[in-house]
């Protein structure tokens, strides 16, 4: 485990459109105004969704269309760096007209129907997202050693 220590730098609060890519969106917003480390909360309602689930074995993500309108129930995420450019990583818990709860990693498609945000932008030394043989995923790196770790 790595820990690092960081302050508050800038809060946005974000009213995302209708028809609005959200993803798409809040990496622009995190584009715009060159946040490349923070943290995400969200909350509303999305037309349609895509979300994805990462098969561990297998290393890779399997993509699901929920097309029906959903609430937002819980939304949350992080802001960090990949190939030099601000990353977001976001998991959505969405549900239906019966309260049914269906989730996953927020995927390119899904689109907005009302939204609000907040995004914390923190101060301090960004983590970059680097491929990790273990996961196959993309996971924090950090360059620098702040010498808050211990040996080894
Ligand atoms: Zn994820």
């Amino acid at each position: 485990m790595e820990t690092r220590a960081y302050r508050d730098r800038r809060t946005f609060l974000i009213r995302f459109a209708t028809g609005e890519d959200l993803l798409e969106s809040l990496e622009a917003v995190c584009r715009r105004e060159g946040v490349s480390c923070g943290t995400v909360t969200l909350i509303g309602s999305v037309s349609t969704a895509v979300l994805g689930y990462y098969h561990q074995e297998s290393c890779r993500y399997e993509t699901f269309a929920v097309d029906e309108p959903l609430e937002i129930a819980a939304g949350i995420g992080n802001v960090s760096a990949r190939l030099g450019a601000p990353f977001c990583h976001v998991h959505l818990v969405l549900s239906d007209a019966r309260g049914q709860a269906r989730g996953g990693h927020l995927m390119p498609g899904t689109i907005v129907f009302a939204a609000e945000a907040q995004l914390r932008e923190l101060r301090g030394e960004a983590p970059e997202r680097v491929p990790d043989e273990l996961t196959g995923l993309n996971l924090w790196h950090w360059e620098a050693d702040d010498g808050s770790r211990g040996g080894g």
